[in-house]
């Protein structure tokens, strides 16, 4: 049998055939007309999942399930979306639209859980018992794997660590509150701090890396000015390790987790501009546990295409 394991996005949709051994066997990426038209985005899932069996050659009776993750808070019993903060996506009753459609059962879950899934199996978190992933993107999540399994809190919520706050007078989030940790720590704030020291600092390396880039702000830029020696770049990436170190150590002080990845465009850093400031802020920052024990904190291993995998997966868990 095979699986297909579906990433919604804003703008794109991205899907992956996955074989009966989780091996990755076609990927698809589909823009969507209008994400928070239910039938937009009920037409997309059905396309990619007509096309990726296509492609892959596998009739359709061969395709024993299909998952999607979602940026948000999803009820997993009934498989409907349920609120995600940086997208219109509100009540929508997922799983049945797509039985409808096409007759296939659709596993809704949380995007950063699936991408947690995937890295339990086949990447970073392999052998872990208590395995956090935190991704880092538009928004933070987190997926909590515990002895094997996503772990739910209460209305089978996933970890929303992204949502939780480091400052409560801080920066607005469009969830309502102030100074969620996802507009300090994820990729859209660090890009947002970098755009904002250039501005600041118009001869800076930082500015002329930019300018140099056609003008594109990217995740990379201010990491690569501080390898250039610039100063401005070097304080936006200690702003940032700062912010993201504040919120793991939050999470390593409630979870205790013994491996903790991070994955998202950022996690390709260096580990002398990343993970070796980031562990040490983090020890830093966390309460001693018993033994010593310390929390590893590792890169990620499966990217982008982790949150496909994991949702492929979800049908096939009980199975592995
Ligand atoms: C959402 C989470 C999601 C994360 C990453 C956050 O804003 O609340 O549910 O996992 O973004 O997409």
């Amino acid at each position: 049998m095979n699986y297909i394991g579906i990433d919604i996005g804003g703008t794109n949709l991205k899907a992956g055939l996955v074989d009966e051994d989780g091996l990755l066997l076609a990927v698809k990426t589909m823009k969507i007309r209008e994400v928070s038209d239910p039938d937009a985005l009920t037409d997309t899932l059905v396309a990619l999942t007509r096309e990726l069996a296509q492609e892959g050659g596998v009739p359709m009776e061969e395709i024993a399930s299909v998952g999607a993750g979602v940026p948000g808070v999803v009820d997993i019993r009934t498989g409907s979306i349920v609120y995600t903060c940086n997208l219109p996506l509100r009540n929508i009753p997922l799983r049945k639209l797509f039985k409808r459609r096409l007759g296939l059962h659709l596993y809704v879950e949380n995007d950063a859980n699936c991408a947690a899934l995937a890295e339990f199996h086949a990447g970073a978190g392999q052998g872990s018992k208590r395995f956090v992933t935190i991704t880092l993107g538009t928004g933070i999540g987190a997926g909590i794997i515990h002895n094997g399994k996503i772990f739910h809190g209460g209305n089978g919520m996933a970890g929303e660590v992204g949502h939780t706050c480091i400052d409560y007078q801080g920066l607005p989030c469009p969830c309502g509150r102030r100074g969620c940790w996802e507009q300090y720590a994820s990729a859209s704030a660090l890009k947002r701090f970098t755009a904002q020291a250039q501005l600041g600092n118009p001869d800076s390396i930082l500015a002329r890396v930019i300018r140099e880039h056609d003008g594109h702000v990217s995740g990379q830029s201010a990491f690569m000015a501080a390898r250039l020696g610039d100063p401005v770049g070097q304080q936006v990436c200690d702003m940032y390790v700062g912010y993201l170190a504040a919120g793991i150590a939050n999470v390593v002080n409630i979870f205790q987790p013994d491996t903790l990845a991070i994955g998202g465009g950022v996690s390709n850093e260096s580990d002398e501009q990343l993970l070796h400031p980031l562990q040490q802020l983090v020890e830093r920052e966390t309460i001693p546990c018993s033994a010593g024990k310390k929390t590893r904190i590792v890169k990620a291993q499966l990217g982008n295409q982790a949150g496909i995998i994991g949702a492929a997966l979800l049908g096939k868990k009980k199975r592995i």
